[in-house]
């Protein structure tokens, strides 16, 4: 195990299938969020070992026939089934890594192992099942003309710190699939279990070069790669902020960019779902776990309820009840249901925007704080407790930003129309829900939202099999899905004439 899912300490680069220290020298600390205290040393990389990674991927890309892109489908498909395995396989020791790195539980870190197994089977299962390519009518018995599609090339992976090694997945695995080599840079502080993923990789066979990892900044080392001239596809998911400068560094260059970003997800719900007490008791059991899950640090989370006003009082007077028992602590503990938020610079954050509610006339119903210390939560853990904004408005910045915390905004509506001009009323488009025992309703506003997801009483679930991604600035293209393999591919028309002749457009 120590080799799989704890690398050497220092040398997580990873490039030309050797596992290296960054050139400078620097290392830095993985801190446990429970706690404060460190528990991993990790290469510090820049630019300089950014362009080694570069270089050892662009070599793997141009092998010529030997090479990855060149590898029959069959074979790329049959490694990824591999991969898939290695995490089955691996998967305890990887769900407490990611749960110690992300602050998750247990629990949930196990969820999303089992959850990047499924992309790599997914995927694999895609490009063996295709054809190889689209036959053109070309009106003519004397030329043959079809379209292939052929890996990008170089693709540089660019991923955050709330799901690791799921957001890393929904990359690597199509950019395989696809043929392509790459360079990830996993977030500065949850870079462990994507180490340990280019460590399985390897197992499964994956040759030399394939698969790179650089650890560190994203203003070093995401930037050198996506403005990096060798690199011809950078797929980015994190924040607006930097997903702006992700953009505008790999223009250029003109490189494909696929950008991830963040979310203000609104959750509807109508009278009507809370007619009977199960359809209350379900609708307000979803809309805690659609805000409350991995301490909202989630970007598709429920962190804006939207609720008839006839049951405003009671819906959010029960949410508050049960926010507040929900059990904080470290992940790793049994019967904790909330770890901590990620960092000290997290929570922070969240408390601003809690600050700034108040200020702006938001009533808290639950939360609003930091919880006491106890033997579960650890004094210097950075945890926050599941916060209800009553009384909030769409002008209000809370209601505007993403918190990404645990912390949901209700505000109130009296019409369908008015829902929906509130759920779209953001600058995002990620995901929203509509909760309704109307049926036609329920279609009817699910057809108004302009977001990527739309769930219809429910909230959350995905399917690797669908399509992910943003309306308005939560991003540009598609993960999962098979637009999410076509983001890692060039359509190329190969035209040929079987019985040429001069053209004559020319006299002479
Ligand atoms: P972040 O933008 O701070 O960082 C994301 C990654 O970008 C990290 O690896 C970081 O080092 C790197 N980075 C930072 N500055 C960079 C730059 N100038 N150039 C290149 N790379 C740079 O985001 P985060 O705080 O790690 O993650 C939270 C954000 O991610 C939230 O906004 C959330 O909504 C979003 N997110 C979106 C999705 C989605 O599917 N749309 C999924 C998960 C997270």
């Amino acid at each position: 195990m120590a080799d799989r899912t704890n690398p050497p300490t220092r040398s997580t680069i990873h490039a030309g299938g050797e596992w290296l220290e960054a050139v400078s020298g620097a290392t830095r600390e993985i801190l446990d969020p429970a706690d404060a205290t460190p528990f991993a040393v990790v290469a510090e990389g820049d630019e300089k070992d950014t362009d080694r990674a570069v270089e050892a991927a662009r070599r793997a890309f141009d092998g010529g026939r030997g090479a990855w892109p060149a590898t029959p489908v069959a074979e790329r498909a049959a490694l990824l089934r591999r991969v898939a395995d290695l995490l089955v396989r691996d998967r305890e020791e990887l769900g407490l890594l990611e749960s110690r790195d992300a602050g998750k539980t247990v629990e949930e870190g196990r969820v999303d192992i089992d959850c990047v197994a499924d992309a790599f089977r997914y995927f694999a299962d895609l490009v063996a099942a295709e054809a190889p390519g689209r036959v053109v009518d070309a009106g003519s018995p004397d030329i043959h003309s079809v379209v292939v599609h052929e890996p990008v090339g170089v693709c540089a992976l660019i991923t955050p710190w709330n799901y690791p090694l799921l957001q890393a997945s929904w990359k690597i695995a199509p950019a395989l699939a696809a043929g392509n080599t790459f360079v990830i840079k996993p977030s500065e502080i949850t870079p462990l279990t994507t180490v340990a993923l280019i460590g399985l990789l390897a197992e499964a066979g994956l040759p030399a070069g394939v698969a790179n990892i650089v650890t560190g900044p994203g203003h070093t080392v995401g930037a050198r790669l996506s403005e990096h001239p060798d690199v011809d596809l950078v797929s980015f998911t994190g924040g607006l902020v930097s997903g702006t400068k992700v953009a505008q560094a790999a223009a250029p260059t003109v490189k494909k960019v696929a950008l991830e970003l963040g979310g203000k997800n609104p959750n509807v719900v109508f009278a009507d779902a809370c007619a009977t007490d199960e359809g209350f008791d379900t609708a307000v059991d979803q809309a805690l776990n659609a805000a409350f899950i991995h301490s909202g640090q989630v970007c598709s989370a429920g962190g804006r309820l939207i609720v008839e006003e006839s049951v405003a009082e009671r819906f959010v007077a029960e949410l508050a009840r049960r926010a507040e028992r929900i059990r904080l602590g470290r992940g790793t503990e049994d019967g904790v249901e909330c770890g901590p938020l990620v960092s000290e610079q997290q929570r922070d954050k969240v408390e601003a925007y809690v600050a700034s509610a108040r200020a702006e006339g938001a009533v808290v119903r639950s939360g609003g704080k930091r919880p006491e210390p106890s033997a579960q939560r650890p004094a210097d853990g950075y945890f926050y407790e599941p916060t209800v904004l009553d009384r909030c408005h769409r002008e209000m910045k809370v209601v505007r930003e993403e918190v990404f915390g645990p912390v949901l905004t209700v505000e109130t509506f009296r019409t369908e129309d008015e829902a929906v001009e509130l759920a779209n009323d953001t600058e995002y488009g990620l995901a929203g829900a509509v909760w309704t025992a109307d049926a036609g309703r329920a279609r009817r506003v699910a057809a108004r939202l302009r977001h990527g997801t739309v769930w219809i009483n429910d909230f959350h679930p995905y399917l690797p099999q669908a399509e992910w991604g943003g309306f308005g600035k939560s991003g540009v293209g598609r993960e999962l899905g098979p637009a999410g393999l076509a983001e890692y591919r060039e359509a190329k028309h190969v035209y040929q004439n079987l019985a040429p002749q001069p053209v004559r457009w020319f006299a002479g």
